[in-house]
């Protein structure tokens, strides 16, 4: 099957918000009300109940002048996911369409895909079972996979009343972020496609008015090399010594020491830095 892209052209966004919205009606996902953060802002990233967010970003451009900028933000479903990468149940899974989802029935909320995201995307949701238990799951952006099963776009898609958005297969998209920033060039001369290589490219790309750091994202992503270094090397021999269970035991352990964000080895690899 031909891979799939959603195509995100910022310089057509008005803020509207009516992504956030759908995204919110077509998912069934709960509001959130949030205080309010200083800005025109709702939240301040995605969480786990709002897989999109419209971020608004005060910019002064080259010439000194004040600009509004907008970015429609959810999972860009990476070619190489690092979530997927580290995920021990394989939960985290590619679709035929290419896109990255969780497997809620296999996810045990152990969390590392939220420590190993470059993009801060992927966050915990947490549920009581019926006996007041608390558990939890991840949660992100399904790129609307029970639409496209169905011959349908994104919700997101669907409604963005600009044109800011289209979905269509990657070739096609990408063809078309070309053309969009050979038009915006002498408008936005930092103007360019985000497309990181780092993560093997992405299912959701950006025309971007000015460079990434501008709209918090990282500037050359990539997979964490603590995510590699545990798939393909640590978690295979661990579960051949210790058996699985005791595995989900010494995870816990790694998940604390290799994959903490705030720790130095997630830093030394470029993944969440925002700024
Ligand atoms: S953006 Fe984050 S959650 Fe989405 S596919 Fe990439 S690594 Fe996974
Ligand atoms: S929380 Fe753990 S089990 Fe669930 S999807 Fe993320 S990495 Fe996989
Ligand atoms: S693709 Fe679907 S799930 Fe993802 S942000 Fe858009 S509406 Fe939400």
């Amino acid at each position: 099957m031909a891979e799939y892209t959603k195509y995100v052209d910022v310089t057509k966004c008005d803020g509207c918000r009516a992504c956030m919205v759908a995204c919110k009606n077509w998912n069934d996902l709960p509001a959130e009300p949030e205080k309010f953060q200083g800005s025109v802002q709702s939240h301040a990233n995605v969480t786990a109940n709002t897989w999109n967010v419209l971020s608004f970003i005060e910019h002064e451009d080259s010439k000194g002048n004040l600009d509004y900028l907008f970015r429609h933000s959810s999972c860009f479903h990476c070619s190489e996911a690092a979530c997927v990468k580290v995920c021990p149940e394989e939960a985290m899974h590619y679709t035929d369409f290419g896109t990255v989802n969780v497997d809620s029935d296999k996810c045990v909320g152990c969390g590392y895909c939220v420590q190993n995201c470059p993009f801060d995307v992927v966050q915990l949701a947490t549920y009581k079972d019926k006996n007041g238990k608390e558990y939890k799951k991840a949660q992100k952006c399904t790129m609307c996979v029970d639409r496209l099963e169905e011959g349908m776009q994104p919700a997101c898609v669907t409604t963005c009343h600009t044109d800011a958005m289209e979905f269509g297969t990657q070739e096609e998209m990408l063809k078309k972020a070309e053309k969009r920033l050979s038009e915006i060039k002498d408008k936005y001369p930092n103007a360019m496609i985000y497309n990181p290589e780092g993560v093997g490219g992405t299912h959701t790309i950006y025309v971007l008015a000015e460079k990434p750091s501008v709209y918090g994202l990282p500037e050359k992503p990539k997979v964490p090399t603590s995510a590699v270094v545990w798939k393909d090397y640590a978690q295979p021999i661990g579960k051949m010594m210790l058996g699985a269970t005791s595995m989900a035991l010494v995870g816990a352990f790694v998940s604390n020491k290799l994959f903490n964000k705030e720790g130095k080895g997630h830093e030394e690899d470029g993944g969440g830095s925002h700024e």
